[in-house]
Formats: structure tokens, C-alpha cells, sequence
């Protein structure tokens, strides 16, 4: 996807952007090119709202409303990295928010599934998605932690919502060999972990990868 530059503030976002890939990204863990490239050409600052747009390549979460957040940049890279994606798979994401990570996901899979339960938020990054030119990703609202089973089974699931216990339904909807990542908060002291499984003909492989801080999932999780 290209993005044209026509004025001198695009210019300005295009520095910031290639100054978050260098000194957040490279500068850290991130070594898969076609990750970086994604989060090269992905506008976003065209993510957040008008007035916080000049804080949107900062190495941090912010607020999108709702009581929501976009994830700072370097942990959507880095569940991206630990991903694995190409344009043969289909990926499943589970709290759409914004957008933007279905957005990096759109620029490295096949075809992007993304829910989220807060309606406003779908139609929000329903438009700008639309407006940037995706045309592989689908929205719905709906709970994630039923996944999707209709359009399962997927290669990779990624949940940017923080469980307090493992969604067996995400398990049942990824392929044998699929990956998935997911903020686990199961510890005693609310602490959450990213977890990576990869689903293997016989079992699941389990590894701890570091510790998070994202929004709890509600629903049907918290039953
Ligand atoms: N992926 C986003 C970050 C999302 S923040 C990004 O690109 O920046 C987490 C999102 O998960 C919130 O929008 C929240 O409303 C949503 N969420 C919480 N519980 C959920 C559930 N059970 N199913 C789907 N989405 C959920």
C-alpha cells in the first residue's frame, strides 16, 4: 500500500514514523523485515484522535476513548514478530480497538479477521480502514473469547486483551502448527504475562515471553 505525501505535517508524521522503527523497534528486538516494513507504511497517527496525533510515534500506549488504548508501538511489533505471518495465512484478532494492529497484520497475512466488543470502536476503525484501502481485512462485534468459529480455522490468533484465564475456544480455532498470542493475567498478583502457544499434533507448546500490561477482556471470560 502507498500513501502519498503531500504537505509538510505527512512529512513531519514520515519522520517520526521512520524514527519509532529505528530507535523502538530496531533499536530493540525487532529484526523481521517484513514487520518493520508494515509498521513503516501504516499511518498511525491516523489512528488516534485530531489533537493527540503528535504524540501517536511515542514509545507508549495511549488513550483512544472508551476506556480503551492503542498499544504502544513496540509490543504490537514484537506479538507481530512472534506471529510469523504470510500473505498464505489468516489471522485472527481478538479487540479490534483502533485498528492499527489489524491494520500491520493487513500489510503481512492473507486475510485479517478482527473483533471487538465495543461497537463504536468497529465502526470507528471500520472507516479509516476502509479509507487507508484494506480490502483483507473483516470486522464483526462480538465476543472474543468465542473467537470466530464460523470463519475458523485460523494460522494465527492474536488477542490484545488481557485473560484471566485461557480461552479454550481460541485453542479449538487455531490450525495444528497455528500460533497464538495472548496476555495471560493468571499469576496471584494480577500480573500478566504474553504467552505464545503453538498448537502441535499432540499437544500445545506453552512459552512465557514477557510481562504486559493490557485492558482485561470482559465477557463471557469473566463467568
Ligand atoms: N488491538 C488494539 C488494542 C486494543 S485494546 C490496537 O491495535 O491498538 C483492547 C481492546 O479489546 C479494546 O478495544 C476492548 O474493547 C477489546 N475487548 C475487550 N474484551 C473483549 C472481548 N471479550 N472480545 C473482543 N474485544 C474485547
Amino acid at each position: 500500500m502507498k500513501f502519498r505525501r503531500h504537505n509538510r505535517q505527512d512529512d513531519q508524521f514520515d519522520d517520526q514514523r521512520r524514527r519509532m522503527i529505528d530507535e523502538q523497534l530496531r533499536g530493540r528486538d525487532i529484526t523481521d523485515a517484513g514487520v518493520l516494513a508494515a509498521m513503516r507504511r501504516v499511518p498511525r497517527h491516523l489512528f488516534v484522535s485530531e489533537k493527540r496525533r503528535q504524540d501517536a510515534y511515542r514509545d507508549g500506549p495511549m488513550s483512544i476513548g472508551y476506556g480503551q488504548t492503542i498499544s504502544q508501538p513496540y509490543i504490537v511489533a514484537s506479538m507481530t514478530q512472534s506471529l510469523s505471518m504470510t500473505k498464505r495465512n489468516r489471522v485472527l484478532e481478538i479487540g479490534t480497538g483502533c485498528g492499527y494492529q489489524a491494520a500491520v497484520l493487513a500489510e503481512l497475512a492473507g486475510q485479517v479477521y478482527s473483533v471487538e466488543v465495543v461497537p463504536e470502536l468497529t465502526d470507528r476503525a471500520r472507516r479509516i480502514l476502509k479509507q487507508l484501502g484494506y480490502q483483507n481485512i473483516k470486522m464483526d462485534v462480538r465476543d472474543g473469547y468465542l473467537g470466530w468459529p464460523e470463519e475458523a480455522p485460523f494460522d494465527g490468533i492474536i488477542v490484545t486483551a488481557a485473560a484471566p484465564k485461557m480461552p479454550e475456544p481460541l485453542i479449538e480455532q487455531l490450525k495444528v502448527g497455528g500460533v497464538m498470542v495472548i496476555p495471560l493475567a493468571t499469576d496471584s498478583y494480577g500480573r500478566q504475562f504474553l504467552t505464545r502457544f503453538t498448537k502441535e499434533r499432540d499437544g500445545l507448546k506453552c512459552e512465557t515471553l514477557y510481562e504486559v500490561r493490557f485492558v482485561p477482556m470482559i465477557g463471557e471470560v469473566e463467568e
